[in-house]
Formats: structure tokens, C-alpha cells, sequence
């Protein structure tokens, strides 16, 4: 006997099913979740499976199917027959299904989608016959003929002046007509549509519509294979870190109808809110209607919370019942689309919801309190991705500007809240106009507003602060995508009249232009003409201003409740970049635990003048001189540091930028300070000739300064010894680390610990006080890296300075990037921005260097990140697993990076 077949094809049906949830890299999500949810027996129309190592091999052997396929989907198509009682092509009871891509991992809307295969001029009158309802079965052959167009044959508008020719015929025909809606046009009109868009299939394609049901559901399948290497399929893969490679599924699966009349329905519904996280099952439903109609937003849903108890107490029943079901069998909310058919509920798809920061931190603690999950599983970045919690850090509108911009009647309008926060910018009509706007200027404020969003407008919404769409619910492209992005965004807000050719929004008796500023409150739905200030979070109130008490702010209180689990979990210590005191105060406030870096250069603006005299000195006295004026500054600074940290180990790193950098270039500027310093205008522009550099980021900084002028890093230790003296015999502790930046050979760093060294014995030998101190090294050249274990015989803690590591590392400068960056990442050179998040492979091989060389000579070496990468969550993921003791980011990153190692320490507990 011959060897089984390799399976490609997947059947589900009858209580039964191939596949099961664990299964979602073959069977993408979708067809995974139809077969787990088969196979604990709820209502799932029949269907089989096309797997996504079928979508592999098609890429592969240049758009042609694995030879066993055609065989497998004949045999599934008729099992599907049989189970529906149903046959392709039969003038009896006629076969529909539906084709429809689903990708491991859901990417809602990208791809493409096909309904009622199965239909053609014979068949539409079985079903006309059979239902008793022509009109449905004619609307059911003008929407397939509609999407088999532009879908499979590629009719769709290529960009946004090009017409949908579908669309435009719909629209003479309503005209002609005499009515506004679709649902208006009779089963002769729709007759007519069908022929209508044939002739104009046959016209731009040269080819008829096909009869043949089997050519049909081939003709869905290629189309929706070939749709996950569209463009708008691409950039979501691309911004949401899904690899190419994996490719997508087809599902294949009966018809039911949501269209068949009054007690027929369909709905995407969500098992608790998932804007803020409110439980209870909600979502939206259109009575008599297909399910595109619902996601397409075209016409506003009603809330199934709300009305739908009403409307189908026995589906609602249903419904809720089954969204429990799934919760607890899935242990996540989920995201489901269903029908109901003549008063029964047919499930077309479950899958974990998209959720805002706000709602991932409540869902994730309430279900962790409901007893569904422990803490640890509340953890995971499936459940909270750690960059989400910077939403709940983000501002809201101050409640003062909003009282007023009511008061001036500036509240034009009331939408559906579907992303919190609040956003004011400038209206944009176009997804295309915004991202121009702000390759233009990356800081321009935008709020996107449109009837609608498509799939299209994502790099559009990706640019903009908030999103306004006139037309869908909460479930609609809009309100998803914008949940996801962290977006804030209104829609359904119907009070809108949006003219796309005059380029005007019209709402509450105002006419607003492209350009004008409009603010939006994504937690109560309400829109302002005109700019509305804004102020800090609930969680910012509470923690940092103190001007909210924890008990009043439910976000607080879960924020409170998950960081107290991350605490727990985490091994990773998490510090701060922090140059001022208020900065260190902020940081400890999110749960700092030290300074990892501060940069001193940055202590030096606010004394300009004198820091400017040492760098024009002519000889060393006057140096020194310069010097000495620096050092009491220097000294309060860091007091003031060390006194807000209170024992808490602070890295202080000796001066690093290259001298001109504190200079004035311009003429004018020169004669200024050459006029204020006493010195001819020529000595000041000289100085700053001798100081440029070709490649100042490899030029004459970081200890290179401190070793031709040990007089400036003589001050600097002085200042911090006696800052720390001065505070220790206060009676605060104080836990100074001295870090080397740019370090590359151990004599280096031998050359500025002495300096370093005797400074501090001769502070303590003046004030009679020992304090407690480290002297160690950043790690910033890869020569550090490849040397750290000779590094290591001095340095008693390394801190990994990856900006400069990437920089030098890579032969890439860190100023000038960005010119190519964007280029090399929509090219998929590289998956990342090797300066946002750390090239694992390779700056990440010369860091595991540093670590090994590090501690094999001294076993127990302390060491922490203070590059960028410090505050990303895959970077601290990434520092976790090669074993860092710490890493430190900027103040309001710190939550993120806390959150961000707990869930690395859990991941590594749950692989062992
Ligand atoms: C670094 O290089 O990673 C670093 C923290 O130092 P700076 O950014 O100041 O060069
Ligand atoms: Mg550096």
C-alpha cells in the first residue's frame, strides 16, 4: 500500500473535528478555534481547514498547489455536503460556503474574504425557492458577484480616487431608484445588479463570471492565499512582528444567513468590554444582515448589551452562555463573530480579544481575582505586551479645558468610546495625506477622521493621536485596529457630515477644515472643535502628583494590584537615567530601584559660562581655576542625587561628549562669549576649530577627555566624595558608583580609577568620613566587549552602554540613521531598529562576550544596560536571559521595564 497522503486539509463538522486549538500553526487561528470549538460541542456550520503549510508551498513553487490538495478538498466538500444535507451546484437545496484566510496569529481585516460560493443563475433560484425569499437570495448572488470581483478577479480601487466600479453602479442604480439604502432596492433591482456587474466583469476582464461552484471556491482560495502577501498584509506583519514565513490558512465552511429576515441576525461580540475592561458580555449586531456588514462599519450596529435582550432573548441566552463557555475553556476574553439564523446561533470564529492597555491591566487582574488565572499567568505578554502599560501613563484631557471647550459650546458631537485617552491635533481626512504629514514632521499632532477605516488607511492611523470615524461600532476596523495601536479613537459618531472633496467635517452647527484643530475624549465618546488641554493619567495623579487618592482611581488600584505580582516575579532590578533630582523622585515614584546613569554632561547646561572658561583655558592654572568654579555646583548636584535616593546605588558617569559640543559654532555666538570670558574673539574662534571633529562620535570624548585632562575628572570625583561625605554625615546613605564611559583597554580605565581613587581617600582623609563606593566601567566599544575579561581586573561593575555599542558595533552612526533606517526596515533588512531594540545576534553576541569575560574574572560582577534599549521590552527580555543583574531607562519606561522582567522570569520558569 501506497503511503498516506501528506494531510492538508483539515474537516470540521458534527461535534467533530481534525484539528483542536493547539493546532493554530498549521490550522492558522481561525480554523483552529472552529475546530476546538466543534469539538466541545457548540453550533459550528461545517467546513474543513486548507493548512498554512498549503500557503508555504504555494510561495514556494511559484504560485501551484502540493499535488494532493485537489483530492483532499473534493473529499472535504463532500463531507460537508453530506453533514449539511446540502450539494454544490443542486437545484434542490444548493451548497454555500464561505472562503475566508486565517493567519496564526488574528490580522483583522488584512486579508481577503469571500461569501456565497457557490451561487449562479440557476442555483440563485433554488435558493429563492427554498428560503421562499427571492429577494434575499438575489441580494446573496449580487454581494458574492460584488466580492468575487474585486477579490478574486481584482477589481477593488487600487487607491483612493479610483472607483470601485461595483460600488458605482450600486449607486446609479439607488439613484435611479429613488432610495437611499441597499436594503431598499427590490429583487428585481438586485436581478438587474447582478447582470449589471457581469457585464462589467466580462468588460474589464474579458473573461464571464464563473457557474462552476468547484471553479468558484478554487478561484476563493487562490485569492485569499494571495492575499497575505498584499501590502496592507504585509505592514501589519511588519509592525506587529508576524514573520512572513508563516503564512496563512484558508477556511473553507457552510453558509448560514443573518439576512433571511427578522429573526435572523448577525454579530461580532466580545465576552467583557475591552476598551476599559468592564465585564460583561457586549458587542454589536445588525438584525437581518451579513456579517461584512458588521466589521465594515457602513452601517452603525446596535449594542447587543443594550438591545438584544430584547430584541432575541433566546439568542442573547445563547450568546452569553456560550461567551462563559468560552472564557473559561480559553481562560481569555474572547472575540467572537456569530449569526443567527431564523432564531438559532450558528459560532463563525472565537479568538482572544484586542484589548487596550487599560483593558489588558483590568482583565488581566479581575481574572486573576475571579479565580481564572494565577498572577503569573496574568503575566503573560500575550495577556499585557509590557509597552501596553504606557497607556495608562498617558494624558487625559484636564477636566477644567473640557468644562470650558463644553461651556464655549465647542462639544460638537457624541461617538462610541473605543480607544481610551485623549487626543488633540490636527483633522486629516485621508490616511495617505497623514503619513505624508508626518514623514514631513514626525511631531505633528493628527486626528485621522473618516466615515470609516479600511485596512488600507493603517499606515495612516499608525501616524496619527487619535482616530474619528462617523460610521461602525465598537467592533468595527477602527475601533480594533485603534485598540490595538493604543490609539484613542471614536466611532459611530453619526452626527458627522464629512465631505472628502471639500475637505470639511460638519457636526453641532459647525463646518470644520482640514488642518483645524478637533480634540477627542476616548473614554466618554466626545468630540471638541478646537484644541482641549490635556493633563496626567489616573495612575500619574496618584503616584507622581499625589493629587488623587488610590481608593478614588480603579486604574490605579489593578495597576497597584499587577506591579505588586511583578514585583515578585521579577529578578531583573530595574533602575533609572536620571540627572535631577525631580527626575530621580519621578523614577522612584514608578518603582525605581537606583540610578543606572547619570549623565553629568548634562548638569553642566545650567552653568554654561563657567564650563565654557575651562574649556578655553589657555594653560592648566587656568583650567584648574575654571575648575574650581565647577566643583561646588557639581557637588550640590549630586547631593541632591544622592539625597532624593536615599542608599539607592547611584551610577555617576564621568564627563563623555566631545568638548565642542559645549562651544557656540555661529560668529555672532563667539563674540558673545569671547566678550564675556575677557578673551579676543579669534582665541574663541580658534578653540573651536582645534576642537572639531571629523567623526565626533569617535573623536576626543568619553574617558579619552579625562586621561588628557585629569584635572576634569579629578573635579568631578571631589565633587561626588564630598557630596556623598556631606550627605552620609546628614544621616542618608548614600551608595556612589563611578562609571568610565568609553572604555576599550584596561589601561584606560587603570588611568581614571587612580585619579578617581585618590580623590576619594583624599575627601575621606579631609572630613574624616569612609564611604562606602564602585568604581566601574561602561561597556560601550566592542573592544571593551571582546577585553572585558582583562577590563574586569579593575572594574569592579560593567554597565553596558548600548547606544554606543550599536553605533560602533554596527559601523552605523547613531545621529544620522534615520536617513536609511525606514528604508532598510520596509525592505525587511532588518526586523528592528537596531537602536530601539538591541541586534540580538549581533550586539547581543558581543554583550553575552562581555558578560562571560566580565565574571570570569570576577565571578560575582555586578552588571546592568543604561543604553535606550534599557526601557524595551524585548531588549529587557533579552538582558534577563544572558544574565544582567539590572537594567535602567528613563523615568516613565520604569513600570514598562518592571513589567517587562517579570515576564521574562516567568517565561524562563515555565520553560524549565
Ligand atoms: C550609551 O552609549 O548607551 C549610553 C548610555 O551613553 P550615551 O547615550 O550618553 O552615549
Ligand atoms: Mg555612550
Amino acid at each position: 500500500m501506497a503511503n498516506a497522503a501528506h494531510k492538508y486539509v483539515y474537516f470540521f463538522g458534527q461535534g467533530k473535528a481534525d484539528g483542536k486549538a493547539e493546532m493554530r500553526a498549521l490550522l492558522g487561528g481561525k480554523g483552529a478555534n472552529l475546530a476546538e470549538m466543534t469539538n466541545i460541542g457548540l453550533p459550528v456550520p461545517a467546513g474543513f481547514t486548507i493548512t498554512t503549510e498549503v500557503c508555504t508551498y504555494f510561495y514556494a513553487n511559484d504560485r501551484k498547489y502540493p499535488p494532493e490538495l485537489k483530492e483532499q478538498v473534493a473529499q472535504a466538500l463532500s463531507r460537508v455536503e453530506e453533514v449539511m444535507g446540502a450539494k454544490f451546484g443542486s437545484l434542490a437545496n444548493p451548497l454555500l460556503v464561505s472562503c475566508r484566510s486565517g493567519a496564526r496569529d488574528s490580522m483583522p481585516g488584512m486579508m481577503d474574504t469571500v461569501l456565497n460560493i457557490g451561487l449562479n443563475d440557476k442555483t440563485v433560484e433554488a435558493l429563492a425557492k427554498q428560503t421562499g425569499n427571492e429577494r434575499f437570495a438575489w441580494d446573496s448572488f449580487r454581494r458574492f458577484v460584488q466580492m468575487y470581483g474585486d477579490v478574486v478577479l481584482d477589481l477593488k480601487p487600487k487607491d483612493k480616487t479610483d472607483p470601485d466600479p461595483f460600488e458605482e453602479i450600486l449607486h446609479h442604480k439607488k439613484e435611479k431608484a429613488g432610495v437611499k439604502y441597499d436594503s431598499e432596492l427590490s429583487a428585481a433591482h438586485l436581478k438587474e445588479l447582478v447582470a449589471e456587474f457581469k457585464t462589467a466583469i466580462k468588460d474589464r476582464t474579458g473573461h464571464d463570471f464563473p457557474t462552476d461552484p468547484l471553479e468558484q471556491v478554487w478561484g476563493a482560495i487562490g485569492a485569499v492565499f494571495r492575499s497575505w502577501m498584499n501590502d496592507r498584509a504585509i505592514v501589519y506583519r511588519r509592525t506587529y512582528g508576524i514573520p512572513h514565513e508563516w503564512g496563512t490558512a484558508v477556511n473553507v465552511q457552510a453558509m448560514v444567513f443573518g439576512n433571511l429576515g427578522d429573526d435572523c441576525a448577525t454579530g461580532v461580540g466580545l465576552t467583557r468590554d475591552c476598551a476599559l475592561g468592564v465585564p460583561g458580555f457586549c458587542g454589536d449586531y445588525l438584525i437581518n444582515a451579513q456579517g461584512e456588514d458588521v466589521v465594515a462599519g457602513i452601517r452603525t450596529p446596535q449594542r447587543i448589551e443594550v438591545s438584544l435582550r430584547k430584541e432575541m432573548p433566546q439568542a442573547f441566552d445563547q450568546l452569553n452562555g456560550i461567551g462563559q463557555i468560552l472564557e473559561k475553556h480559553y481562560k481569555e476574553v474572547q472575540d467572537i463573530e456569530f449569526t443567527v439564523q431564523k432564531g438559532r446561533v450558528w459560532m463563525l470564529q472565537t479568538r482572544s480579544a484586542k484589548r487596550t492597555g487599560f483593558a489588558a491591566v483590568r482583565i488581566a487582574v479581575d481574572f486573576v481575582n475571579e479565580g481564572l488565572i494565577t498572577p503569573h499567568e496574568a503575566l503573560n505578554p500575550k495577556r499585557i505586551p509590557a509597552d501596553d502599560l504606557n497607556q495608562l501613563l498617558q494624558p487625559i484631557f484636564d477636566p477644567k479645558a473640557k468644562k470650558a471647550a463644553q461651556a464655549e459650546g465647542r462639544l460638537v458631537a457624541k461617538g462610541i468610546n473605543a480607544g481610551p485617552g485623549a487626543a488633540t491635533g490636527k483633522i486629516c481626512f485621508h490616511a495617505a495625506d497623514a503619513e505624508a504629514k508626518w514623514q514631513a514632521d514626525p511631531n505633528v499632532e493628527l486626528v485621522l477622521v473618516r466615515r470609516e477605516t479600511s485596512p488600507e488607511d493603517l499606515r495612516g492611523m499608525k501616524v496619527a493621536k487619535g482616530i474619528l470615524t462617523a460610521f461602525g461600532g465598537a467592533s468595527s476596523h477602527a475601533a480594533l485596529v485603534s485598540r490595538q495601536m493604543g490609539k484613542v479613537c471614536i466611532v459611530g459618531c453619526s452626527e458627522l457630515v464629512i465631505d472628502y472633496h471639500a475637505g470639511t467635517v460638519t457636526c453641532g452647527g459647525k463646518v470644520l477644515k482640514e488642518g483645524d484643530d478637533i480634540s477627542i475624549d476616548g473614554f466618554t465618546g466626545e468630540v471638541f472643535a478646537g484644541p482641549v488641554k490635556t493633563q496626567a493619567s489616573e495612575v500619574i495623579q496618584v503616584v507622581l502628583h499625589k493629587s488623587l487618592s488610590p481608593e478614588s482611581s480603579e486604574t490605579y488600584r489593578r495597576y497597584a494590584q499587577l506591579m505588586k505580582w511583578v514585583d515578585e516575579a521579577r529578578r531583573l532590578r530595574v533602575r533609572t537615567n536620571a540627572d535631577q533630582p525631580d527626575q530621580a523622585a519621578e523614577a522612584i515614584a514608578f518603582g525605581a530601584e537606583g540610578i543606572g546613569l547619570c549623565r553629568t554632561e548634562h548638569m553642566f547646561f545650567d552653568h554654561i559660562d563657567e564650563f565654557r572658561e575651562m574649556i578655553l583655558a589657555a594653560d592648566l592654572p587656568a583650567r584648574q581655576a575654571a575648575l574650581k568654579k565647577l566643583l561646588p555646583f557639581q557637588r550640590e548636584d549630586f547631593g541632591g542625587l544622592f539625597r532624593e535616593m536615599a542608599g539607592l546605588p547611584v551610577t555617576i558617569r564621568l564627563l563623555d561628549p566631545p568638548l565642542h559640543e559645549f562651544l557656540p559654532h555661529e560668529g555672532e555666538a563667539q563674540k558673545e562669549l569671547a566678550a564675556k570670558l575677557g578673551l579676543a574673539p579669534q582665541t574663541v574662534a580658534d578653540r573651536v576649530h582645534e576642537l572639531h571633529e571629523s567623526n565626533p562620535m569617535l573623536g576626543h570624548r568619553g574617558c579619552r577627555l579625562g586621561i588628557v585632562y585629569p584635572e576634569i575628572t579629578a573635579m568631578q570625583a571631589r565633587a561626588i566624595f564630598e557630596a556623598a561625605v556631606e550627605v552620609q554625615k546628614s544621616g542618608v546613605r548614600v551608595l556612589p558608583e563611578v562609571m568610565i564611559p568609553l572604555v576599550g583597554f584596561l589601561a584606560e580605565f587603570k588611568n581614571q580609577e587612580a585619579i578617581i581613587r585618590e580623590q576619594a581617600e583624599a575627601v575621606f582623609q579631609e572630613r574624616g568620613v569612609r564611604v562606602e563606593y564602585l568604581v566601574g566601567t561602561m561597556i560601550e566599544v566592542p573592544r571593551a566587549a571582546v577585553c572585558a575579561d582583562q577590563i574586569a581586573q579593575a572594574a569592579e561593575f560593567f554597565s553596558f552602554g548600548t547606544n554606543d555599542l550599536t553605533q560602533t558595533g554596527l559601523g552605523m552612526s547613531r545621529d544620522d540613521y534615520g536617513t536609511f533606517i525606514g528604508y532598510y526596515r520596509e525592505h525587511d533588512i532588518v526586523g528592528n531598529d537596531p537602536f530601539q531594540s538591541i541586534d540580538q545576534d549581533g550586539i547581543g553576541a558581543l554583550m553575552k562576550l562581555g558578560v562571560s569575560g566580565g565574571r570570569k574574572t570576577r565571578e560575582k560582577l555586578k552588571i546592568g544596560i543604561c543604553g535606550e534599549h534599557g526601557g524595551d521590552p524585548s531588549s529587557v527580555k533579552f538582558c534577563h536571559q544572558i544574565g544582567l543583574d539590572y537594567v535602567s531607562c528613563s523615568p516613565y519606561r520604569v513600570p514598562i521595564a518592571r513589567l517587562a522582567a517579570a515576564q521574562a522570569a516567568v517565561a524562563e520558569k515555565n520553560a524549565s
